[in-house]
């Protein structure tokens, strides 16, 4: 026993010294843009950067995550060479490419890369219980929370308002709270409603549904039909009844994808070690939040994913096979 754990020390210093001058030199850091703390990308960034420092003895990388205020912000951040990766919706990641609506005074990025997709966030929108309220139209002439400019809430928001034919001013208060705030608002009565696009469950969720009985609203009709056929990145879907409390019933939708986001700044072997830090750990990865539970590796290399995948994904993904 005593010579085992001789022998296991001495061998951990040798390591050690071994070790340390290449990692030394090749140390880098790398930051992902996520959104509030309440949410899921903020706890997806912490679970993807914990399985990346778990080797950075080996490879030199130390990622840490940001809260930020969301997914167009992420964008023009990594734009900007400020981010190294960020979380961002697949309509946010569509437009962002092409240079459309959020993008159209910066034109198209052509630099972003795909890294893999995340978790389905399908669009959220909670109001109080008191109201009776049964869809989203019953929020016209009310007081709604239509999201910070920079979350890929409050883009989507504008994308389904335009669609309706609304204007922001339908409402009778259009507030602008991040994201950790408009659960607290909601159940204080400072605003009737709100809208979000979040996996599933999500802490940001649970806490007004079960402080105030805050209840989920299904987004459906015309208008919806209409962007689901027209634009690819949409998608029907189903919130499940009983995830949280109050609310028992499923709650039909329409949504999106989260991806995680880079740029061809970002060198391929960095790229290369933060996909593999997630696929060769991926049954721990799934469980580090429940949102992730439901992720498959081969429609992570391809659900959502504008933008080209960066080449270090790309290297991973061909050594495995999931890609031509
Ligand atoms: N989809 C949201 C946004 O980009 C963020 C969701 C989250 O934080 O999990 O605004």
């Amino acid at each position: 026993m005593k010579a085992f754990t001789f022998g296991a020390a001495a061998f951990a210093a040798a390591a050690v010294l071994g070790a340390s001058p290449a990692a030394e030199a090749q140390q880098r850091f790398i930051t992902i843009g996520t959104g509030g703390v309440t949410g899921v990308y903020y706890p997806a960034g912490g679970a993807i950067c914990r399985l990346v420092n778990k080797d950075r003895a080996k490879h030199g990388i130390r990622c840490s995550v940001e809260s930020t205020g969301g997914s167009v912000f992420n964008i023009n951040t990594i734009r900007a060479g400020e981010l190294d990766l960020g979380v961002a919706q697949s309509d946010v990641h569509f437009n962002a490419v092409r240079g459309l609506a959020q993008f159209a005074k910066e034109g198209p990025f052509a630099e972003l890369r795909s890294v893999f997709a995340l978790h389905p966030e399908p669009v959220t929108v909670m109001a109080r219980k008191e109201l009776n309220i049964r869809s989203f139209a019953d929020f016209k002439g009310r007081k709604f929370n239509v999201g910070n400019p920079g979350s890929g809430t409050r883009a989507s928001l504008e994308e389904l308002l335009a669609a309706m034919g609304w204007k922001l001013s339908d409402f009778a208060l259009a507030s602008e709270l991040r994201a950790d705030e408009h659960g607290p608002a909601l159940c204080d009565g400072k605003i009737d409603g709100f809208f979000f696009l979040v996996g599933h469950p999500s802490a940001n969720i649970q806490d007004p549904a079960t402080v105030c009985g805050a209840k989920l609203v299904p987004v459906t009709g015309p208008a919806v039909d209409k962007l689901v056929k027209e634009k690819p990145y949409y998608a029907k879907a189903t919130i499940p009844g009983g995830l949280y409390p109050n609310n028992p019933q499923p709650t039909e939708t329409y949504g999106v994808v989260a991806t995680l986001v880079t740029s061809t700044r970002v060198p391929a072997d960095t790229i290369y070690q933060v996909v593999k830090a997630v696929f060769d750990n991926f049954d721990e990865f799934k469980k580090l939040h429940p949102a992730l539970a439901v992720l498959e590796p081969q429609n992570m290399v391809k659900d959502g994913l504008t933008a080209p995948l960066h080449d270090g994904a790309l290297r991973f993904y061909r050594e495995k096979g999931w890609v031509k």
